[in-house]
Protein backbone atom coordinates (compact mmCIF):
# COMPACT_ATOMS: atom_id res chain seq x y z
CA UNK A 1 0.00 0.00 0.00
CA UNK A 2 1.47 3.61 -1.01
CA UNK A 3 1.72 5.09 2.32
CA UNK A 4 1.52 8.88 0.13
CA UNK A 5 -1.67 8.16 -0.81
CA UNK A 6 -2.95 11.24 0.60
CA UNK A 7 -5.12 12.61 -2.13
CA UNK A 8 -7.54 10.40 -3.63
CA UNK A 9 -7.20 7.72 -6.73
CA UNK A 10 -8.43 9.19 -9.72
CA UNK A 11 -10.91 7.48 -12.67
CA UNK A 12 -9.11 8.67 -15.11
CA UNK A 13 -6.61 11.40 -16.21
CA UNK A 14 -2.63 11.73 -15.37
CA UNK A 15 -0.80 11.28 -12.44
CA UNK A 16 2.34 12.67 -12.59
CA UNK A 17 4.75 11.31 -9.54
CA UNK A 18 8.20 11.95 -7.91
CA UNK A 19 8.27 15.36 -8.39
CA UNK A 20 11.30 16.80 -6.67
CA UNK A 21 9.82 18.34 -3.15
CA UNK A 22 8.22 21.64 -3.23
CA UNK A 23 8.40 21.08 -7.39
CA UNK A 24 4.79 20.94 -7.65
CA UNK A 25 3.69 24.37 -8.51
CA UNK A 26 6.26 24.70 -11.22
CA UNK A 27 5.12 21.66 -12.56
CA UNK A 28 1.29 23.32 -12.33
CA UNK A 29 2.99 26.27 -14.24
CA UNK A 30 4.75 24.19 -17.20
CA UNK A 31 1.48 22.41 -18.28
CA UNK A 32 -0.44 25.92 -17.99
CA UNK A 33 -2.28 25.17 -14.99
CA UNK A 34 -4.36 28.21 -13.79
CA UNK A 35 -7.21 29.66 -12.34
CA UNK A 36 -9.21 29.12 -15.71
CA UNK A 37 -8.45 25.43 -15.55
CA UNK A 38 -11.90 23.34 -15.87
CA UNK A 39 -10.13 19.92 -15.03
CA UNK A 40 -10.24 18.73 -11.39
CA UNK A 41 -6.34 19.33 -10.41
CA UNK A 42 -4.90 17.95 -6.96
CA UNK A 43 -1.62 18.09 -5.90
CA UNK A 44 0.13 17.32 -2.38
CA UNK A 45 3.29 18.40 -1.13
CA UNK A 46 6.39 17.06 1.20
CA UNK A 47 4.22 13.13 0.71
CA UNK A 48 7.17 10.82 2.06
CA UNK A 49 7.97 8.38 -0.31
CA UNK A 50 10.20 5.16 -0.46
CA UNK A 51 11.92 5.89 -3.53
CA UNK A 52 13.30 9.65 -3.14
CA UNK A 53 12.39 10.61 0.48
CA UNK A 54 10.37 13.22 -0.15
CA UNK A 55 7.93 13.70 -3.11
CA UNK A 56 5.37 16.01 -4.69
CA UNK A 57 2.52 14.87 -6.21
CA UNK A 58 0.28 16.10 -9.17
CA UNK A 59 -3.16 14.47 -10.47
CA UNK A 60 -4.89 15.77 -13.34
CA UNK A 61 -8.43 14.79 -13.48
CA UNK A 62 -10.04 13.50 -17.21
CA UNK A 63 -7.42 14.49 -19.23
CA UNK A 64 -4.91 13.11 -20.77
CA UNK A 65 -1.56 15.38 -21.07
CA UNK A 66 0.16 14.88 -24.57
CA UNK A 67 3.85 12.94 -23.91
CA UNK A 68 5.86 16.48 -25.34
CA UNK A 69 4.21 18.43 -22.75
CA UNK A 70 5.06 16.04 -19.69
CA UNK A 71 8.43 15.91 -20.96
CA UNK A 72 9.27 19.63 -20.08
CA UNK A 73 8.46 18.65 -16.61
CA UNK A 74 12.16 16.44 -16.82
CA UNK A 75 13.62 20.67 -16.15
CA UNK A 76 12.81 20.65 -12.87
CA UNK A 77 13.31 16.64 -12.29
CA UNK A 78 14.41 13.99 -13.98
CA UNK A 79 12.91 10.59 -11.96
CA UNK A 80 9.25 12.32 -11.93
CA UNK A 81 7.13 9.46 -13.63
CA UNK A 82 3.91 9.83 -15.39
CA UNK A 83 1.26 7.28 -14.57
CA UNK A 84 -1.95 7.68 -17.75
CA UNK A 85 -4.92 6.28 -15.78
CA UNK A 86 -8.30 5.24 -17.39
CA UNK A 87 -11.03 3.35 -15.04
CA UNK A 88 -8.56 3.40 -11.93
CA UNK A 89 -6.38 1.31 -13.89
CA UNK A 90 -2.60 2.49 -14.73
CA UNK A 91 -2.56 1.95 -18.66
CA UNK A 92 0.60 3.91 -18.91
CA UNK A 93 3.76 4.08 -17.03
CA UNK A 94 7.20 6.64 -18.10
CA UNK A 95 9.60 8.64 -16.24
CA UNK A 96 9.50 11.63 -18.42
CA UNK A 97 12.97 12.64 -20.81
CA UNK A 98 14.20 15.90 -21.39
CA UNK A 99 13.54 16.95 -24.76
CA UNK A 100 15.88 18.03 -27.49
CA UNK A 101 14.59 21.19 -27.75
CA UNK A 102 12.75 23.26 -24.94
CA UNK A 103 10.25 25.81 -26.76
CA UNK A 104 7.85 28.34 -25.12
CA UNK A 105 8.21 27.07 -21.17
CA UNK A 106 11.71 28.88 -20.44
CA UNK A 107 12.19 32.36 -20.46
CA UNK A 108 15.93 33.72 -21.35
CA UNK A 109 18.05 35.07 -18.64
CA UNK A 110 19.76 37.75 -20.70
CA UNK A 111 17.15 40.80 -20.68
CA UNK A 112 18.68 41.97 -24.05
CA UNK A 113 17.80 38.83 -26.00
CA UNK A 114 15.57 38.99 -29.36
CA UNK A 115 13.14 36.51 -27.34
CA UNK A 116 12.58 39.01 -24.34
CA UNK A 117 11.78 41.71 -26.95
CA UNK A 118 8.63 43.08 -28.68
CA UNK A 119 9.71 40.88 -31.60
CA UNK A 120 7.27 37.83 -32.28
CA UNK A 121 9.20 34.54 -31.22
CA UNK A 122 8.74 32.15 -28.97
CA UNK A 123 11.61 31.58 -25.97
CA UNK A 124 13.54 28.34 -27.68
CA UNK A 125 16.35 26.26 -26.07
CA UNK A 126 18.37 23.25 -27.43
CA UNK A 127 19.39 21.08 -25.10
CA UNK A 128 23.23 20.45 -24.85
CA UNK A 129 24.90 18.31 -22.09
CA UNK A 130 21.51 18.31 -20.18
CA UNK A 131 21.61 21.78 -20.21
CA UNK A 132 19.65 24.38 -21.60
CA UNK A 133 20.98 26.83 -24.11
CA UNK A 134 19.22 29.77 -25.97
CA UNK A 135 18.78 29.13 -29.31
CA UNK A 136 18.78 33.05 -30.21
CA UNK A 137 21.78 34.42 -27.78
CA UNK A 138 23.65 30.87 -26.42
CA UNK A 139 22.64 32.30 -22.82
CA UNK A 140 23.08 28.81 -21.16
CA UNK A 141 21.14 27.76 -18.00
CA UNK A 142 22.67 25.76 -15.89
CA UNK A 143 20.98 26.01 -12.68
CA UNK A 144 17.66 26.77 -11.01
CA UNK A 145 15.82 26.45 -14.18
CA UNK A 146 12.35 26.83 -12.57
CA UNK A 147 13.40 30.34 -11.78
CA UNK A 148 13.20 30.86 -15.75
CA UNK A 149 9.84 29.09 -15.64
CA UNK A 150 6.90 30.99 -17.24
CA UNK A 151 3.34 29.91 -18.08
CA UNK A 152 3.66 28.45 -21.57
CA UNK A 153 0.76 31.22 -22.76
CA UNK A 154 2.97 33.95 -21.65
CA UNK A 155 4.47 34.35 -24.60
CA UNK A 156 1.78 33.50 -26.40
CA UNK A 157 -0.41 36.60 -25.11
CA UNK A 158 2.89 38.45 -26.22
CA UNK A 159 2.59 37.33 -29.70
CA UNK A 160 -1.12 38.17 -30.36
ZN1 LIG B 1 18.49 34.30 -25.27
Amino acid sequence: MDKGLLIQKIKDGTVIDHIPPGKALFVLKILGIDENTREIVSFAMNVPSSKIGIKDIVKVENRVIGEEELNKIALIGRDVTINIVQNYDVVKKFKVKLPSEVIGVVKCPNPSCISNTSEPVSYRFVVVDGRLKCHYCGKIISKDVEKWIVKEDVKREKIK
